[in-house]
């Protein structure tokens, strides 16, 4: 509804007011040619048309301190065009507020029965707005915490941090509601506009549940696989084959196979146990130790047709869990063998860098394609199944490795090309390294 302004040439106030004065001048000289008195008359004239005009202009007046809302009475003379354009003005204003409250009114109902609970934060991180599931699990109300620093409200250490870092896409998993009882939270916090933060709470109580049901299913079940695995093992044992070639055959496969499910239920068990773990030992562990029996157990698995050298260049242990890590590392030097073809190199390094220190597995085996790089550390992911099998692999030992590399807060790297081989470097932060000279211990 745009409005134009009015243009004074073309106005027909304009042109109405001037036609009437000319008309009044008019018979005012008429009148005062008859009477004799001219200049009486004319006085008159233009005094009544400027007392006229003054109280037209007090009408306008009246009119805009009404707030214009109303139509502007008629007959204001020469204002009545500029109160007419006002109006309009007015309307269109009017018009266009309606539709942005409307749609702004529109917007916060459904924020409001979003079920994920959303806080609308100043740059100064002040409560602006927040709608009824933030309320319910941040324990908000309406009337006492608007405009209150969220800092301040919260007493959890754990958010707390959180929110001082104020770090977008690095939301807090897993934080207790402080409302109510029993609810887990996620928080995420999405920068908008300028300075303006969006605090996302998410009840994942039910899918914590739901994870801790799958991981308690899956330690259950290797547990309980594990003691008929070790009869059906001891009875294969037992078997008496030699002397008949087809059950020989037979037995060695069921042997093979049965080896093969211990490694997975037993794998599956580690994980199980690193996955409940929030921490991991603080042993120290000397580097030089480690190195030494993970040569003895790549020489016994390669069997002499690998060229196998460890590398040490940092004198620096880890705390940590000597066990875990011992298999982790063993899991990537056995990767190594096992993907390497016989005559190939594999070297391993200790070696310190800017940030820490790094473990490190090269080989010049098959290589990884790129694409499946991105998903090579999860559960069963392998990239071909029957060479994994061949190979004797479970397809969980990345996973083992990025789990207990995770409870040392170290990060897994892997590097691989196709045909000329991987890199598998494990970086440790100075927080997690120990001197050379400390009491070690393998
Ligand atoms: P697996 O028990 O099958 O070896 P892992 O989790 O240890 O399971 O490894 C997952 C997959 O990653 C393997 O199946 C293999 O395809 C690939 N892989 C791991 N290490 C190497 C390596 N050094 N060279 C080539 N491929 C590798």
């Amino acid at each position: 509804m745009p409005t134009s302004a009015p243009n004074v040439l073309q106005s027909r106030a304009w042109h109405v007011s001037i036609g009437r004065l000319l008309l009044l001048v008019g018979s005012a000289l008429a009148i005062g040619i008859a009477s004799g008195h001219i200049a009486i008359a004319l006085i008159v004239v233009f005094a009544g048309y400027s007392v006229w005009s003054l109280y037209s202009l007090l009408r306008v007046q009246r009119w805009l301190l009404a707030r214009a809302r109303l139509p502007p009475p008629s007959d204001m003379g020469v204002w009545s065009e500029d109160a007419e354009f006002i109006y309009r003005r007015h309307q269109t204003g009017r018009y266009q507020q309606r539709r942005l409250v409307r749609l702004l009114r529109a917007y916060r109902e459904a924020a409001a029965v979003l079920p994920d609970g959303v806080v609308v934060l100043s740059a100064l991180r002040q409560i602006v707005w927040f709608n009824e599931s933030a309320a319910r699990l941040l324990g908000l109300d309406g009337q006492h915490h608007r405009g209150l620093i969220i800092d301040r409200l919260v007493t959890n250490p754990q958010i707390l941090a959180w929110l001082a870092q104020a770090r977008a896409n690095d939301p807090l998993i897993d934080v207790p509601s402080p409302s109510i009882a029993d609810i887990r939270m996620s928080m995420r916090l999405i920068p908008y506009a300028q300075d303006q933060w969006l605090l996302v709470v998410r009840d994942v109580s039910t899918l914590l549940k739901l994870e801790q049901v799958r991981r308690d299913f899956v330690a259950n079940v290797s547990h309980e696989l594990r003691t008929p695995l070790t009869v059906l093992y001891g009875y294969l044992d037992l078997i008496d084959s030699e002397n008949d070639p087809e059950l020989s055959g037979m037995v060695c496969e069921m042997r093979k196979q049965s080896t093969r499910m211990a490694q997975i239920v037993d794998d599956l068990l580690t994980l199980s146990r690193l996955d409940a773990q929030a921490n991991t030992d603080d042993e120290s562990i000397a580097m030089d130790a480690m190195l030494a029996s993970l040569r003895r157990d790549a020489e016994a698995l390669s069997q002499q047709q690998h060229d196998i050298r460890v590398d040490t260049t940092s004198v620096h242990g880890i705390r940590g869990s000597a066990n875990d890590l011992h298999s982790a590392f063993a899991n990537l030097v056995a990767n190594a063998v096992r993907y390497t073809p016989p005559g190939g190199k594999i070297v391993v390094r200790w070696f310190d860098e800017d940030d820490g220190s790094c473990f490190e597995v090269e080989d010049s085996g098959c290589g990884i394609p790129k694409e499946h790089l991105p998903r090579i550390s999860e559960r069963f992911y392998r990239v071909s199944t029957s060479r994994s099998r061949d190979k004797g692999g479970t397809g969980l030992g990345l996973s083992i490795v990025k789990h207990v590399l995770g409870l040392h807060q170290a990060r897994l790297e892997i590097r691989s090309e196709v045909g000329t081989g991987s890199i598998f470097s494990a970086h440790f932060p100075h927080a997690r390294l120990i001197d050379g000279t400390e009491h070690e211990s393998a």
